[in-house]
């Protein structure tokens, strides 16, 4: 009997990437032995914690990069390629000759390196490649001794899990079924995938072209559904069956299942950081990777002697799938990647808890083996009874009362026996036939030719023009092609016909997008009228010439280098150094091109950071914004920068924001911050795909709908501030400020007052100023914060208040809310006292500001009609007729709305002449009251900026705005007033 056996973890730290080594990360990692260490940056005195494993991969440093790019070692820390291989790989390929199941899974935070330890990349193959390489060599060797009766025999499946869903990553037709297949339950060989491929394989060229066909099945997928790659699980399953006789001479044949994963990032589920939105919950794209936590966590209790714990394989699609690999018939090994960087440190430190909790899990492996006559003898007999209920027409297993089986649930059930059939004779076939036998068969089928694809297709691109794919997942780079043939080159959608030379088709790619001309090498893009194309970061609306290494994008998912075999050659032979462009290069230069980034940012961490973000939001944000117009939401996205004291906030860092924008002329718009957004993305990529694949369900409720938002959700309009100085000299101070939104926009007027008082709370008298703000020291102050009113808020905003907090206030003080106006009378008076004025005091008057927030709740579309017509899903007749209940709104009629651009302009400018009038009175006012003069009668300059500043901005009610004909083809655009 096979004893339980602890799970085999190891860890990996890899090299700072060019990022971290850009901003000078601190390294957080440190290796001695089997012992990892991990260092809280923020306290680099304290202790650091510390974990052993089975093995600790020094990958950090100590490495030469060969010329053919093999990261080699020049120190004795550094663990390469081969020694990962050598210490895990060649375990699994052993116990995988001796007929045991194994798994190898790779955990970590997406960027951390499992994919290069699992896959590798280039030069640097990882454990996979060098797995199935050596069991062909194997092989090999085996027969050159072998007898008749010995077969080897190997076959590949690969699937992704996305979104609990599950794709056959070696059948391109089947990666847009609905649903994903399905995952059933074998009495006793547990969970397994219906109609999954597994492709027969007889040498290492086949699986290499196999996998490199999966992953660029996925690719086309991810970028064709608006996936978000990083958030699947891959798992490659190789099983590898052995016919041999034994020592009497009987047939046995061992099988061995191989299944090597590659988890989804385990950076924390976005969706925990996006607090107080409340579709937090809604999304299953974490769910695999969250119950994976909770079965090793079962898992780990159970081998420490835990009774009754219940192991929770059947909550996600990945634990069922690996129930096996987790806890049964396995030999199991887990590699955890870690980043090196500060800024991961919460990340790695996780990943590390996690890994120390696998240590714990036991499996028991045994060898799969049996007489070959009895497997044959036993799929006979299933056959037979598979026949016999097909026979009787499927009625033995007819559907359980009250699952409404018609006669389509019966026949689906038929189709099913069918190939369950079909594929149980495939393996008997498989069992009985000699090796001779298969091989003459796979040579006729042309078995290799995916192999011969692959390699015209490299010489190819040696000689032909064509572009190259980026992708956010370098896993995932340079895995589809396109050649730019001589002559004319449409590339547009799967609804063009004839079918177009370049097919590409997802968010915002046109029947006929644009026509690409390779004219004697010349190459030169032609966008239709209102297609998206960008070359390095530049829309461009005319034809316009390619030159080698030009990134060139297609909507907001399609990124491509465009390659130049000829010029590429020049380059080279004139001995320039030609740089390879990366994802984060050309996003970096999208944000540059968009006046998001400029070229002198980026020289401090904070800033570097702030740019990582930027780059990685930017495709989100476009992505979004193409959804949202596909699916007719009425609503767009932009990304902003807001200063910490936009968002009221004294300190912190500038943040990248996302604000939704109402297309519906309401001017409303709402403003998320990254995690919100991040989570009601998975959402929106979620209701995309239900609509592409033709759901007829895919609307959902509006209190569900990730794009729709409560108009009257409380909304910071803007925040003004008051230099409160002139308190520190006892001179009241009255104001007409100026409150500005995060972009410095000025969205109307406050009136606030400080004023000194006596004991009774009445004014001090006029001349009785101090000469000194030191004087106060000691004394009582007393004082009143006056605000009377706000004039001229936005037009959208129906009820408004304001909050702040004075010198220590832990808590905010807050105005009455005032509805119904955008000219509110907040009349809040706030007396204050401090008894004995410290000298943190007096300098908190002297040097700072209070910052007074304004807040306010929109209206809801200005009383416009509520119900709008939604979409028709694609392909099949939608069910529900096409009303959705209410949602965000599709854009409305452009009516008139040239006449209220112009307005909104007018006022625009209006606004902007008095603010400018108001300041420099303001500022003068503050001087001289500083300096102790009290000649200006506040009085009067409220009577001459009264004399000259309109009352607030000007009310653009619903009548105006509808008022006029014309109006621009666009109304989304049109109905945007800023
Ligand atoms: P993940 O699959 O975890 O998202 P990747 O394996 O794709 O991460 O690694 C992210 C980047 O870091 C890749 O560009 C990869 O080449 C690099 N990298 C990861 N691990 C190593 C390593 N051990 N040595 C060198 N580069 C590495
Ligand atoms: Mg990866």
């Amino acid at each position: 009997m096979a004893a339980a056996e602890n799970v085999k973890v190891a860890v990996r730290v890899r090299p700072f990437n060019s990022r971290e080594t850009a901003r000078n990360a601190t390294l957080i990692i440190a290796m001695n032995g089997n012992s990892t260490e991990i260092k809280n940056p923020e306290d680099l005195n304290s202790e650091p914690k510390r974990f052993a494993f089975d093995h600790s991969y020094w990958s950090h440093s100590e490495y030469n990069e060969r010329s053919d790019g093999y990261l080699e070692a020049s120190g004795s820390k550094y663990a390469d390629q081969q020694r990962v291989f050598d210490d895990l790989g060649r375990g699994v390929l052993d116990n995988a000759w001796k007929g045991y199941n194994c798994s190898l899974f790779a955990y970590g935070q997406t960027g951390s390196g499992k994919s290069y330890s699992m896959v590798g990349y280039g030069s640097n193959k990882g454990i996979v490649p060098i797995f199935c390489d050596e069991i062909f060599k194997g092989i090999e060797e085996k027969r050159k001794t072998a007898g008749k009766d010995e077969d080897y025999q190997v076959s590949l499946s690969m699937l992704e899990i996305y979104n609990e869903q599950v794709r056959d990553l070696l059948n391109a037709k089947s990666m847009t079924v609905k649903g994903g297949l399905k995952v059933r339950q074998h009495p006793s060989k547990g969970f397994y995938v219906e109609n999954l491929t597994a492709c027969g394989v007889n040498s290492y060229k086949e699986i290499d072209g196999k996998i490199n066909d999966g992953t660029r099945n996925r690719t086309v997928a991810a970028t064709n559904m608006n996936a978000t790659s990083s958030r699947a699980h891959t798992i490659v399953a190789i099983t590898f069956t052995q016919k041999q006789p034994n020592e009497t001479g009987q047939s046995m044949t061992r099988t061995s299942t191989v299944n090597l994963v590659d988890l989804a990032g385990s950076e924390r589920a976005d969706s925990t950081g996006a607090t107080g939105d409340r579709l937090k919950e809604g999304s299953a794209i974490n769910q695999s990777l969250s119950s994976l936590g909770n079965v090793i966590k079962a898992l780990a209790d159970q081998s420490m002697g835990k009774k009754k714990v219940v192991v929770p394989y059947r909550d996600s699609t990945l634990t069922r799938l690996l129930q096996n690999a987790l806890g049964g018939n396995s030999k199991t090994i887990m590699i955890a990647a870690l980043s090196p960087a500060d800024i991961n440190y919460e990340e790695t430190l996780s990943t590390l808890r996690f890994a120390d909790r696998a240590k714990a899990i036991k499996t028991t492996a045994t060898i799969n083996e049996s007489p070959t006559d009895k497997l044959i003898r036993e799929l006979r007999e299933e056959n037979a009874k598979l026949m016999e209920m097909l026979k009787s027409g499927g009625v033995v297993m007819a559907p359980a009362a009250g699952s409404g089986g018609g006669s389509e649930e019966i026949e689906e059930m038929k189709r099913q026996m069918e190939e369950e059939l079909r594929k149980k004779e495939e393996e008997l076939e498989n069992l009985t036939k000699s090796y001779e036998q298969r091989m003459a068969e796979s040579a006729q089928s042309g078995g290799s030719g995916t192999v011969q694809m692959h390699q015209k297709e490299e010489g190819d691109k040696k000689v032909i023009p064509h572009f190259w794919n980026l992708n956010e997942d370098p896993a995932l780079t340079g895995m589809i092609v396109h050649f730019i043939k001589p002559g004319k080159n449409r590339l547009g959608n799967k609804t063009a016909s004839p079918p177009p030379e370049i097919q590409l088709n997802g968010l915002s790619i046109q029947k006929d997008h644009c026509e690409i001309t390779n004219k004697d090498g010349n190459v030169a893009i032609k966008p239709s009228p209102s297609a998206q194309i960008m070359i390095n970061g530049a829309k461009i609306t005319k034809e316009t010439k390619l030159s080698h290494n030009d990134r060139v994008s297609f909507g907001p998912n399609h990124l491509y280098v465009f390659h130049h075999p000829q010029d590429y050659a020049k380059k080279v032979n004139a001995g320039e150094k030609v740089d390879t462009p990366t994802f984060d290069t050309a996003q970096e230069e999208i944000a540059k091109q968009s006046g998001l980034m400029t070229a002198s940012d980026g020289t401090s961490k904070d800033d570097l950071l702030l740019q990582e973000d930027l780059i990685q939001m930017l495709p989100m944000v476009g992505e979004a914004t193409a959804m949202a117009e596909e699916l007719k939401k009425g609503v767009k996205f932009e990304i902003t920068l807001v200063s910490p004291q936009a968002r009221g906030q004294k300190d912190g860092k500038t943040e990248v924001m996302v604000k939704m924008i109402a297309l519906d002329g309401s001017g409303n718009d709402w403003l998320w911050d990254r995690n919100k957004f991040i989570n009601r993305k998975f959402l929106m990529q979620e209701m995309y795909q239900n609509y592409v694949e033709g759901d007829a369900d895919w609307d959902v409720p509006q209190d569900k709908d990730p794009f729709w938002e409560p108009a009257d959700v409380e909304k910071l309009i803007g925040t003004t501030h008051v230099l409160l100085q002139s308190m520190a000299y006892n001179i009241d101070l009255e104001e007409n400020l100026v409150i500005s939104d995060y972009k410095g926009n000025d969205q109307g007027h406050l009136d606030v007052a400080v004023v000194p008082c006596t004991k009774d709370f009445t004014p001090v008298p006029e001349d009785d100023f101090v000469e000194d703000p030191k004087e106060l020291k000691g004394k009582p102050v007393y004082c009143k914060i006056v605000i009377k009113s706000a004039r001229g808020l936005p037009s959208n905003i129906d009820k408004s208040f304001c909050r702040y907090k004075f010198y220590l206030d832990k808590d905010y003080t807050q105005t009455k809310e005032i509805a119904g106006t955008i000219n509110p009378d907040f009349q809040h008076e706030n007396k204050i006292t401090v008894k004995s004025a410290t000298e943190q005091f007096i300098e908190y008057l002297n040097s700072e500001s209070l910052y007074i927030e304004v807040w306010g709740r929109q209206k809801d579309r200005m009383g416009r009609e509520k119900t709008v017509v939604a979409p028709k899903a694609k392909d099949k007749g939608d069910k529900k007729g096409g009303v959705s209940n209410g949602n965000a709104g599709a854009p409305l009629p452009p009516i008139g709305d040239n006449k209220a651009k112009e307005e909104a302009n007018m006022y625009k400018k209006q606004a902007a002449e008095s603010d400018k009038k108001l300041t420099s009175i303001n500022d003068y006012l503050k001087k001289r009251k500083a300096m102790g003069h009290d000649a200006m009668r506040m009085e009067d300059v409220e009577a001459l900026l009264a004399g000259r500043v309109p009352p607030g901005r000007p009310v653009q009610t619903p009548a105006t705005i509808q008022g006029g004909g014309g109006g621009e083809a666009d109304g989304s655009k049109a109905c945007t007033i800023q």
